[in-house]
């Protein structure tokens, strides 16, 4: 049992994300209490703090954001220190046993925004702390060495026989030789191994032969630019630019200068004010945040930005898991400017920091999908507030969230709404599917328009991008006599059939099968590749175009290190006159020669059952859209789509985002959705479905019962089967909370909180303000 446990659990103040304020200094922080008992938080999903008494020689030692070894049950655990408290408490309390930080490694700005994630997120504070500290700087101080490998000549002079021969004998050796042949420089062992499959003592193997080189070295600063080259001179403003920077500099100059939205038309400069208002912050002699919705997809604007300034680190955290020690020291040190980075570089550990960049505001993937569920925009919000810093929200088509908060006026909006040089935006033309099939009776992955336009813009030695939201090669092997589809076996959905791997892979929990001739259900039926990936849609280009080189972008070609810098200059060099992708190729991009754009389905995102299908099927078409007539050539664009008359997708077509905002915003309003009303959801996973069922439907009734306390403010809807009923094995049950404010939303988690202990037999997983409604 633990002898420090206290029931009484912090309550923040919990602001919404429409409301975020900081918390009121306490009287604490004024006058320091005497340091006789710790508040500590350990990872646990429990919202609770554990007090502990300090013994008189750590007493001087332990600042608050320090980690600290204490009893917790009949085990000695990691804590963070959260804060101090001199009242006695009615019981007798255990000792720290010892303080583990030398300096803390969570400020008391972290410190205010872990605890508030912990509570409008619903998470324990001490998971959110160590979600926020990456684990290279939890590490103990010394530095952990890491092993980079580089290719030798005798790889380069190696024939293809002998690879070959390896090949045969150790495919995985084989496969980190070619990713080697293939790059050349240093890649960390880790990645490799991770690439290739082939673990230590392979590429030892290899090193004693001769093709490659290992080292190891203290991980460096690999990305942190703080060479004093020549730097790029800004550009000079257009009027509109000027406009936007004049009163963004205004506002940098006041006390507390807010959220900006920077609604800006693709191609109308958004970068250029990004850069000069970060160049006005350094003057001011503060620390810039620039947050990206993806480190990889992003190189150009990282580019843009590593051009003009010194001292900008960027935090990749994909592969390696998290960023390196010594960068997090560098930052924390005051040695860099400006920290770029994806949705947890809102944690970096920089001081004074003055503005805080969000690029594609609209972006998913600001949303973190496990645990603590945080919106890094809102988070961004938060902290901003807390240090005084400007937050500016920059996109062409910004989340109904951000557009109503401009509306209201928490947020001061400013438009774009030129392109550079006066470039038109392209016209978009919708191509009604339906139509199509009548018209050539059968069905046709390529309208017949876009055909024309293809061979069009092609034989002008110009080059298209098509698009299209679904890997793979045929999304459902389906038996035409029976009715069969292909199911994964541990999953509740179809599987998806992959050619060139010759394989039927669930996109869930990449379960694999093998590809089907006849049913297996009615044993007689013959199987039926149905519907289209991006790797059918390559095949059928190579057929119909082939003359012009096509080059696929999606998360099956793009695996290795690299690939996307690869591919985007293979496209820009010309090497390439077509290029097809998923969503990896819908933003950011920047190539002049593109005159066609091609939106093979409209429809992927459109029939999900998901409230923000309209707005993220507007969000898509725009900024596909925004990839073509960037140079004088101009550009068009093609969606094709069987709902051609549906809002999202006609308004798109006439780049009228006011308008489809102000419908969007009218049925939002109807149906009580965000920006509105406020979500929480709450999944049951169990290995049986009963049990998911029958835990789902315990706790919807007792928040019937809290609804009726609470004036019925709140709204349960459902308990129902999650619209993916199975995933890896589990059934999945789930509910949604809906209320006016966020309050009736915490009030209602807190009055089941014991009921959401984490439990054997149904595990359930809380997400306020949710994305994913699978
Ligand atoms: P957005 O991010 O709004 O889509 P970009 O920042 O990519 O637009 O700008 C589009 C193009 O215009 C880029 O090639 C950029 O270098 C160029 N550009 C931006 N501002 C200026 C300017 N003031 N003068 C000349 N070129 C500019
Ligand atoms: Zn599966």
């Amino acid at each position: 049992m633990f002898t420090s446990l206290t029931n009484q659990t912090p309550t923040p103040t919990a602001p919404c994300s429409n409301e975020i304020v900081p918390e009121q200094q306490t009287s604490q922080a004024n006058q320091p209490p005497r340091k006789l008992y710790a508040e500590v938080v350990v990872n646990i999903p429990l919202q609770k703090i554990f007090h502990y008494s300090i013994p008189t020689h750590l007493r001087d030692s332990l600042i608050s954001g320090m980690r600290v070894k204490v009893p917790f049950g009949n085990k000695a655990v990691t804590g963070f220190c959260v804060g101090f408290t001199d009242t006695p408490l009615p019981y007798k309390l255990k000792d720290i046993i010892s303080v583990i930080d030398k300096t803390p490694l969570a400020d008391d700005v972290m410190l205010k925004i872990t605890k508030w994630i912990s509570s409008h997120y619903y998470c324990g504070w001490g998971e959110a702390i160590n979600a926020v500290i990456p684990p290279v700087a939890r590490r103990d101080v010394k530095e952990k060495v890491e092993f980079f490998v580089t290719r030798c000549d005798a790889l380069l002079a190696l024939d293809e026989n002998t690879l070959l021969q390896i090949k045969k004998r150790a495919p995985k050796q084989a496969k980190a030789l070619e990713f080697l042949l293939e790059n050349a420089g240093e890649i960390s062992a880790r990645e490799l191994i991770h690439i290739s499959g082939c673990a230590m003592p392979g590429l030892r193997q290899l090193e004693k032969k001769g093709f490659l080189a290992i080292n190891n070295k203290s991980p460096h600063i690999a990305d942190t630019t703080c060479d004093f080259g020549p730097l790029q001179q800004h550009l000079t403003f257009t009027e509109e630019q000027q406009n936007a920077f004049d009163i963004i500099n205004r506002r940098l100059a006041q006390p507390k200068p807010g959220v900006i939205l920077l609604h800006g038309i693709t191609g109308s400069g958004k970068t250029e004010v990004y850069l000069q208002s970060i160049a006005k912050a350094l003057e001011q002699g503060r620390k810039a945040i620039f947050l990206v919705p993806e480190i990889s997809l992003t190189s150009q604007t990282i580019q843009r930005i590593k051009a003009r300034f010194n001292n900008v680190a960027i935090l990749h955290s994909h592969l390696l898991g998290t960023f390196h020690y010594s960068q997090w020291i560098d930052i924390k040190e005051n040695k860099v400017d400006i920290v770029i980075g994806a949705r947890s570089s809102i944690f970096a550990p920089l001081k004074n920091v003055g503005l805080v960049i969000i690029d594609e505001e609209h972006e998913n993937t600001y949303k973190q999908e496990n645990n603590p569920r945080y919106n890094a925009r809102d988070v961004a919000i938060l902290r901003a507030t807390y240090e005084n810093a400007m937050v500016i929200l920059g996109t062409a088509t910004p989340s109904l969230e951000t557009y109503y908060h401009a509306t209201l006026g928490n947020y001061e909006k400013i438009v774009l709404s030129r392109r550079i040089g006066n470039q038109q935006l392209p016209p978009i033309e919708i191509v009604d599917m339906g139509e199509e099939v009548r018209k050539r009776r059968g069905h046709h992955i390529i309208s017949q328009r876009l055909g024309y336009y293809m061979n069009q813009a092609l034989s002008r030695n110009e080059q298209v991008i098509l698009f299209l939201n679904r890997r793979g090669f045929a999304p459902y092997l389906h038996c035409k006599r029976c009715g069969f589809v292909l199911k994964c076996r541990k999953c509740d959905i179809p599987m998806t059939f992959h050619k060139k791997l010759n394989t039927a892979l669930c996109h869930y929990c990449h379960a694999e099968a093998p590809p089907l001739e006849s049913c297996p259900d009615c044993m007689t039926g013959n199987i039926n590749y149905r519907g289209f990936g991006t790797e059918k849609i390559e095949d059928e280009i190579i057929a119909k175009f082939p003359q012009y080189k096509i080059l696929r972008m999606d998360s099956d070609t793009m695996r290795a290190r690299n690939a996307h810098e690869k591919a985007l200059t293979a496209f820009e060099r010309g090497d390439v006159q077509i290029l097809l992708g998923t969503q990896m190729i819908a933003k950011g991009l920047d190539f002049p020669n593109v005159t066609l754009v091609g939106v093979i389905s409209a429809d992927t995102i459109l029939n999900l059952p998901d409230f923000r299908a309209s707005e993220r099927t507007f969000q898509l078409i725009s900024q596909v859209a925004g990839r073509t007539g960037r140079g004088p050539k101009g550009g068009r664009v093609v969606v094709q789509s069987f709902n051609p008359r549906h809002y999202s997708i006609t308004y798109a077509a006439a780049h009228d985002y006011e308008g489809f905002a102000k419908k969007e915003l009218e049925y939002r309003k109807q149906l009580n959705y965000p920006p509105f009303g406020k979500l929480a959801r709450i999944v049951f996973r169990s290995q049986t479905e009963d049990k998911a069922k029958e835990k789902s439907s315990v706790v919807s009734e007792k928040l019937k019962e809290i609804a009726k306390t609470n004036g019925n403010q709140l709204e349960i809807l459902g308990p129902s089967p999650a619209p993916v009923t199975k995933i890896n094995d589990m059934f999945r049950w789930h509910l949604l909370l809906r209320a006016q404010n966020h309050n009736s939303i915490h009030d209602a988690l807190q009055g089941i909180s014991d009921m959401l202990k984490p439990s054997k037999s149904v595990q359930s997983m809380v997400d306020v303000d949710p994305y994913m409604m699978l």
